[in-house]
């Protein structure tokens, strides 16, 4: 593999995280401000990696109360149901819904699942300061950044589904204790990829050329 350019830091150039304007730090020894509007600068995003795994750790708490606790009460005259996510999608299945199921099943299953399983992956390559893969890694967390703009996906489907079933029922939809635990594991998700740096990924490269 050809060698990877060299960083901005490592020619001591710091980019503002808030109006993105690269200056170049010179004086080590004070904290330095963005010439432009003053915010405190950084070479990468300060304690991303702490940040990021209490975030996920707290994701991954929730997501058990999340799967396993009533998401969605429904109700009518003749009957009464509360509903796990996975116990809604079965029954969606049995009751001929296919599509609406498998749209559910991904969205509220198994894309949550995949985003804290992905964002594990990195942070413990990035503290291991793995070589393997960069790229692939780098696209990994842009993919992440895209699925997490589409997060709130998961609450529209409940709020359509409710929307669905109160139309064509007259019935009675609430929400359950689990949607709460879901909306705060798709938040703290989110929060959890936005404290991600990527350009950790690429540091150990940078390490491994000035060794070699
Ligand atoms: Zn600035």
């Amino acid at each position: 593999m050809s060698a990877p350019p060299k960083s901005a830091a490592s020619y001591g150039l710091c980019s503002c995280h808030v109006c993105r304007l690269v200056s170049r730090r010179t004086d080590f020894s004070a904290p330095a401000l963005c010439p432009r509007c003053g915010t405190l600068l950084h070479f990468r995003r300060p304690r991303s990696v702490t940040r990021c795994w209490a975030l996920l750790i707290a994701s991954f708490i929730l997501y058990i109360p999340a799967n396993t606790l009533t998401i969605m009460e429904t109700g009518s005259l003749i009957s009464y149901r509360r509903d796990t996510i996975l116990s809604g999608i079965v029954h969606l299945w049995n009751t001929g819904s296919y599509l609406i199921a498998a749209v559910v099943f991904i969205a509220s299953v198994t894309i949550p699942l995949l985003k804290l399983i992905s964002l594990t992956l990195l942070l413990i390559s990035v503290q291991r300061r793995s070589l393997w893969h960069p790229r692939e890694r780098t696209r990994l967390y842009r993919m992440l950044e895209l699925v997490g703009r589409w997060s709130m996906l998961d609450i529209y489907v409940v709020t359509l589904l409710a929307a669905l079933v109160q139309l064509g029922n007259m019935a009675v939809v609430k929400a359950g204790p689990g949607a709460v635990a879901f909306g705060a594991v798709v938040v703290l998700t989110m929060f959890a990829s936005m404290q991600f740096d990527p350009r950790l990924i690429w540091d150990p490269m940078q390490r491994k050329e000035t060794h070699d």
